[in-house]
């Protein structure tokens, strides 16, 4: 059997990132960018003020003081958006808001806060150097610069940082469209009655809410019954409109499971079938080519389990999709240490998940594993923030412990 980190890495070896098109900045939020962002224009575009202030003449200001002020005539204003093209004058001062131009007259600007307007002139109480409160042309990027590489997630400031720099559209890669399939006969629609033998299904929701936290909006969720026919008739559904297929059960050992068998009756290329890892071994994953236009369909097969379905969700398709939706650095980046505070066992031979509490108290990490960790428990994990990695073949992790974390940022 595979390791979670041999997994992991032939997973991610395998994902593709979704070909490119274009949003607007409007859309952007969510995608991630395809291309290195350059700056069209300098930024700032001109010189203008860091505060709400006066400009005036660094001789004019020189030794003042609070005690030795000095009075100079006031020219007028410039607000912000004013083209500002003002000539000033020795011994004159102009009133100069946030953000407006500073003509190239002006060497300096006083904040208001010191300074005195009265009767047309305006009491100096500071003096200034040259460039004092001016947030030059260029100061930040120049035309023509890199700023950020591309692969990057659009987060807000990625979003602000295009727009500022005058974008309407940027380029970006396709959002995948993504199936969820259940499996079983067991499962109810939460809301009916439930039948003696039956559960209500919850894979279909929380495999759908994860793919979609993911930010993938377009999500089909499909459910095959079981036989063989059926579940091969389901996937062959969604192989015919998903980039990226998850599915929950069935593909086990027991005399019930069909997803492996109906996928490679499919053409799916099996590339990992049961992973060494806790909860979680029977985990799935082919890829499919479209004869056609050989486009690539990703298939996961996660285990029915809710904890477990959950728990490889978060641990290897998330990292998966990143890379599907274009994500440079798809690999975990919210891994931290922690203190474990209370101790833990198992038998040798899988890594395993605890589901565990991380929180900060005087300055450190300390994590405590959650009650109810089988893997059909999903309260133990909905009160989790956290996966504490308890390594292939330790046996025990003693309280006090550093322990590694991921955190559960769905
Ligand atoms: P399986 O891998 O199909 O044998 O399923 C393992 C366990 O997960 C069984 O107890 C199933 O009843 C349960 N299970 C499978 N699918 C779901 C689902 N959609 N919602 C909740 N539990 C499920
Ligand atoms: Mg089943």
């Amino acid at each position: 059997m595979i390791t979670f980190e041999e997994a992991l890495t032939k997973i991610l070896e395998r994902m593709e990132a979704m070909p490119v098109t274009s949003a607007t900045v409007r859309e952007l939020a969510g995608h991630v960018i395809a291309e290195n962002v350059i700056a069209r224009i300098d930024s700032p575009p001109f010189d203008n003020s860091a505060v709400d202030g006066f400009g005036v003449k660094v001789a004019d200001v020189a030794n003042v003081g609070e005690a030795s002020p000095v009075k100079l005539s006031l020219k007028g204003v410039i607000r912000a958006g004013d083209r500002g093209d003002v000539n000033l004058a020795p011994g004159s001062a102009i009133k100069i808001l946030t953000g407006a131009t500073v003509p190239p007259t002006v060497d300096a600007v006083v904040m208001k806060e010191f300074c005195n307007e009265k009767n047309g002139n305006v009491e100096i109480l500071e003096s200034v150097k040259a460039g004092e409160n001016i947030r030059r042309r260029g100061g930040e990027f120049l035309r023509g610069q890199e700023i950020v590489r591309g692969g990057l997630r659009a987060t807000p400031p990625v979003v602000g940082l295009i727009a500022n720099l005058g974008y309407r559209t940027f380029p970006v890669y396709r959002k995948p469209k993504a199936a969820v399939i259940t499996t079983g006969n067991e499962l109810t629609k939460p809301g009916r009655d439930l039948m003696p033998g039956k559960i209500f299904d919850s894979n279909s929701y929380a495999m759908s809410a994860a793919v979609r936290a993911c930010g993938i909006e377009d999500v089909l969720s499909l459910h095959a019954a079981e036989d063989e026919r059926s579940t091969r008739d389901v996937f062959h559904r969604a192989l015919g409109f998903a980039d990226v297929i998850v599915s929950t059960g069935g593909v086990s050992v027991g005399d019930y499971d069909f997803v492996k068998a109906a996928l490679e009756s499919l053409h799916v290329e099996t590339h990992i079938w049961k992973i060494a890892m806790k909860p979680g071994k029977p985990v799935y994953f082919g890829v499919y080519t479209t004869p056609r236009n050989k486009r690539k369909r990703y298939v996961f097969g996660l285990p029915g389990n809710p904890v477990s379905a959950l728990v490889t969700f978060r641990t290897l398709v998330v990292p998966a999709v990143a890379k599907l939706m274009g994500v440079r650095d798809c690999a975990d980046e919210l891994i931290v240490r922690a203190e474990l505070t209370s101790e833990l066992r198992k038998k040798a031979g899988r890594l395993e998940f605890v589901r565990g509490r991380l929180k900060h108290e005087a300055g450190k990490l300390y994590v405590q594993p959650t009650v109810g960790q089988d893997s059909h428990m999903l309260g133990g994990l909905a009160t989790a923030n956290a996966l504490i990695t308890f390594p292939l073949e330790a046996e025990k992790l003693p309280a006090g412990q550093s322990v590694e974390v991921r955190l559960l940022n769905w």
